[in-house]
């Protein structure tokens, strides 16, 4: 069962082939036997699980047939959900019970689809390794001396060894695309405003952007009709109605503008990866579609865009958890400053300690013109190179890191390279439009994706492109043999 993407597993249960409880089975026995090596979940919600699958299966007993309705998913631990720890992978919120459900975890439930659990990611979201949660990191399932990728490591590692079908993450500067591409799975991160932030912990709060990890193109369209649609909420949230992802998934490729930009092919970029991506491009050429140069001249400039727009945004963020209200709070405080500087010391991890600090001292008076100010007006040049390239393409092509997985510890002391891995996938946050991430083959066993970017709104093109590509290729199906 577990081989199944979540469309074949949806048509198995309008078929009555199986039912969710017997599916919720399969995925949870799955998780006890292979998630101790890997780490990919914090909390693992047996009870709740099996109870909303006989929930799901007394629904569609009496009738109700939606395509969601009784599939297991995993939900990153980012998202609150009522009555189940919500720890957004920090020592900070590691007691914190949510009192209230999310609004894309809602969604999902509304639609019939049972959680098994909350998954692992670096804390607060920062990191693209899974290195920095305070619950260890998450072992990559294609080679367990190796990252997953982050922040969604955990729900990527889960759906990579199919211990889950699909799962949520969330992704500020690539914590959906990067950990899927590492992992070799499909993920979208949609146009900013299109999924409701609601009960979403916040990092960056410009940035930030619900959106499934999944097997297929096809089961990301699933999820993402499911996930988006207005909130008033969140006041960040967009009116815009949702189409029927799925119903545009087969439209032809003919004619496709596919821009490339020379600044996702230059320096940095390993060979094994390029050539996977250069192939991925001559598929989608094979189907029609037209590659033309496109110039993105400000790329370079949203990694320090970034780590400062992103660290002075979670400096505010974070300035909550002041262990007064709920999460960590020290023992025997003597007064007030002692209360906060304890309980934030002790609450929270080194890589977040770093982001506070930039934060504050790019908002300080003195500073904010020259460092903030500033990140705010090269965010609007790059996404003015977004604008102007997407009046002559339909879609952007590229890789999504420059490497494949790489070693647990090989970037832990050296922050900068670290923040230099996210160097594609950064500038679409920035600008606020979708991306994607599609696996595209193998360098050296490790899996390499594809990403596609889109004009804002251009989710069901994205998803179109992906889905036609895994059509015609097998890359997204391959399972890790241990986990196969
Ligand atoms: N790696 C980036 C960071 O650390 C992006 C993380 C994310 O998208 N949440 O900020």
């Amino acid at each position: 069962m577990h081989r199944q993407t979540l469309a074949a597993l949806s048509r198995g249960l309008a078929e009555r082939r199986h039912s969710s409880v017997e599916l919720t089975r399969h995925f949870l026995d799955r998780i006890a036997a292979h998630d101790p090596g890997l780490n990919s979940f914090i909390t693992v919600t047996t009870e709740s699980a099996l109870t909303s699958a006989a929930e799901a299966d007394k629904r569609r007993s009496a009738g109700e047939a939606g395509p969601l309705l009784g599939l297991p998913l995993a939900h990153k631990d980012i998202f609150c959900t009522t009555g189940v720890r919500t720890s957004c992978g920090s020592r900070m919120l590691d007691n914190f019970v949510s009192p209230y459900e999310s609004a894309v975890t809602a969604r999902l439930a509304a639609a019939g689809m049972v959680m098994l659990g909350k998954t692992n990611m670096d804390e607060f979201a920062m990191g693209s390794s899974n290195e920095t949660s305070f619950y260890g990191p998450v072992k990559n399932p294609w080679d367990t001396t190796r990252v997953p990728g982050g922040s969604s490591g955990g729900s990527a590692a889960a759906v990579a060894a199919r211990l889950a079908p699909a799962a949520t993450g969330t992704d500020t500067g690539g914590s959906i695309r990067q950990p899927a591409a590492l992992c070799n799975l499909t993920g979208i991160k949609p146009t900013y405003g299109r999924v409701s932030r609601w009960g979403m912990i916040a990092y960056a709060s410009s940035l930030d952007q619900g959106g499934p990890m999944a097997q297929t193109a096809e089961d990301c369209a699933l999820l993402l009709s499911a996930m988006s649609g207005h909130d008033p909420r969140d006041s960040t949230s967009l009116a815009e109605p949702v189409p029927d992802y799925t119903a545009t998934l087969g439209d032809g490729l003919q004619g496709l503008r596919i821009g490339l930009p020379k600044q996702f092919f230059g320096a940095g970029l390993d060979a094994g990866t390029e050539r996977c991506v250069r192939e991925a491009i001559a598929v989608l050429e094979k189907l029609g579609a037209r590659v033309i140069d496109v110039d993105l001249p400000n790329l370079d400039l949203s990694v320090p865009a970034y780590y400062v727009i992103a660290p002075a945004e979670a400096s505010s963020n974070l300035s909550r958890y002041d262990g007064v209200r709920f999460g960590h709070r020290c023992a025997n405080p003597q007064d007030l400053t002692d209360l906060y500087e304890r309980s934030r010391s002790e609450g929270f991890g080194a890589e977040v300690k770093r982001r506070i600090l930039v934060g504050t001292y790019a908002l300080s008076a003195g500073y904010y013109d020259a460092y903030y100010l500033k990140a705010q007006q090269v965010r609007r040049l790059i996404r003015d190179d977004f604008v102007r390239a997407f009046r002559d393409v339909d879609v952007i092509a590229g890789p999504v890191s420059p490497t494949t997985a790489f070693r647990l510890g090989e970037k832990t002391s050296d922050p900068l390279a670290m923040y230099l891995a996210d160097i594609y996938t950064l500038a679409v946050n920035l600008a606020g439009v979708p991306g994607m991430s599609v696996p595209c083959g193998f360098d050296g066993g490790l899996p390499v994706g594809l990403q596609l970017i889109g004009n804002y709104f251009s989710e069901g093109k994205l998803l179109n492109v992906a889905h036609r590509y895994q059509q015609e290729t097998g890359w997204h199906t391959r399972i890790p043999e241990a986990y196969a």
